[in-house]
């Protein structure tokens, strides 16, 4: 078998969306009776939705309509206004990270389980994951997305479920030799942090390390070629895969396939996904090259579900055709608009910073580096923006300062955003086992 749902994965993905057409139709009406938060923003008219245009006709939901929604929460409806089904038929809580604010809530009925589950599944196999790998589940909290619903889907799958999250890292590193796992599913950053600095405590216990996949997510990178190198030649690694979903709709929907150039989009059972336009919010057409936000609306989903949800991720289009058979459109995500930076009138996402000055200076630079704001409101700059990186080797001062000068000439000649660069010696930056900070905060 090469695809977990192989019938809608290999459909023509104009077909694939008909079908989901059909299924949002049948899904909106009792929807509508269901949740307070649909029947105000739908309203009567109760359209059909017969076609794509009709879809798109609907108005948007956006994160402020899910945390006005939470805040109508009761003693009888403790998820508020878009609990959608009885309390009695809800069996688990999920919760966002918080980390951008107090968290949200997501309420899954026993099916909203399975669907998650075999969904998840659907990625962790494009992923590459078969049942006989052993996988390091290393995210610590059960009850974010990234949790049990990750969980799930490795056992769905078959393989052997380590959920070695929440130990200290030595253990995970120690009990990954003992238990012989062959598959990690990590962020990025305890990905390079394992391939960096090796695994001196693992080695200790004599047994040889066995894992060669790795399905990083979390926070984008991995699409940056010369991170994966990095990551896949520290580790000896036969798969690195990214993936990507999001807590609000579904924990993970995106995933790699064998060609390693793209998340394909795997949750077309589940959930619809549209690409608009960020400030128009018009739809766009699934083309090469193309970029936009995305947008999902889940229609199968029992309790707690978003129609045309406005998820802040930016995505472009890699590919519409790939040699594993998928037919769904391979994306990079290149940021979320809550990241997004603004130079003297103008968008420019801090990756977009980072990726040409990793891959343009590879060899030169390490694959990570540093954007200071002066404070955490910032998104304004007048002046060029202050961003560290590490030199790869020893530099005397003129050839520091020449590098320097080569950083910011490529930044401003590429994205017309003016940069101060500081070079620090390697390991200059503080890393995480956790997640790397793109843009901190440095007071003036
Ligand atoms: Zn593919």
């Amino acid at each position: 078998m090469e695809h977990w749902n192989a019938e809608l994965e290999s459909m023509p993905w104009r077909d694939v969306e008909r079908w989901q057409a059909t299924q949002v139709d049948a899904f909106l009406p009792a929807l509508r009776a269901r949740s307070p938060l649909y029947a105000r923003l739908h309203g009567a008219a109760s359209p059909r939705v017969a076609d794509l245009a009709d879809l798109r006709a609907l108005p948007f939901t956006t994160k402020d309509d899910l945390r006005t929604a939470q805040d109508a929460a009761s003693a009888g409806a403790p998820f508020g206004a878009n609990q959608g089904v009885p309390s009695s038929a809800i069996v688990q809580a999920l919760s966002s990270s918080g980390t951008t604010g107090r968290p949200l809530y997501y309420a899954l009925t026993a099916r909203d389980v399975e669907t998650f589950t075999d969904a998840i599944a659907t990625v962790w196999f494009a992923a590459g994951i078969r049942s006989d790998d052993v996988v390091a589940h290393l995210v610590g909290l059960p009850m974010v997305a990234g949790g049990l619903p990750y969980a799930d889907g490795f056992r769905r799958l078959g393989a052997t479920l380590c959920w070695l999250g929440g130990f200290p890292t030595d253990r995970i590193l120690r009990e990954m030799r003992h238990l012989r796992v062959t598959a990690l599913l990590a962020t990025t950053s305890f990905a390079l942090h394992l391939a960096e600095k090796g695994d001196e405590v693992g080695s200790e216990t004599g047994i040889a390390s066995c894992l060669r996949k790795v399905i990083g997510g979390g926070e984008p990178g991995l699409a940056q070629p010369a991170l994966r190198r990095r990551i896949a030649g520290g580790l000896a690694l036969t798969h690195l895969r990214e993936t990507m979903g999001l807590g609000d709709v579904m924990p993970s929907m995106w995933g790699e396939c064998e060609v390693e150039d793209g998340m394909h989009f795997n949750a077309q059972r589940y959930v619809m996904v549209e690409l608009v336009d960020p400030e128009s919010g018009a739809a766009l057409p699934w083309r090469e090259g193309g970029s936009g936000e995305l947008v999902y609306t889940t229609f199968a989903r029992e309790a707690t579900p978003v129609v045309r949800y406005r998820s802040r991720d930016h995505a472009e289009v890699v590919a519409l055709r790939c040699a594993c058979g998928r037919t769904s459109p391979r994306i990079r995500c290149i940021g979320r608009t809550d990241d997004m930076l603004i130079y003297k009138g103008m968008n420019v996402f801090p990756t977009a910073i980072r990726d040409l000055v990793a891959e343009r200076f590879a060899g030169r630079v390490e694959p990570l580096l540093r954007l200071w704001k002066t404070g955490r409101e910032q998104v304004r700059f007048d002046d060029a923006i202050a961003v560290d990186v590490e030199a790869s080797t020893p530099l005397v001062a003129a050839a520091r300062a020449a590098l320097v000068r080569e950083i910011e000439d490529a930044v401003r000649a590429q994205l017309q955003v003016r940069i101060a660069v500081t070079v620090l010696d390697r390991g200059g930056l503080p890393r995480s086992a956790y997640k790397n900070a793109l843009v901190a905060v440095r007071e003036p």
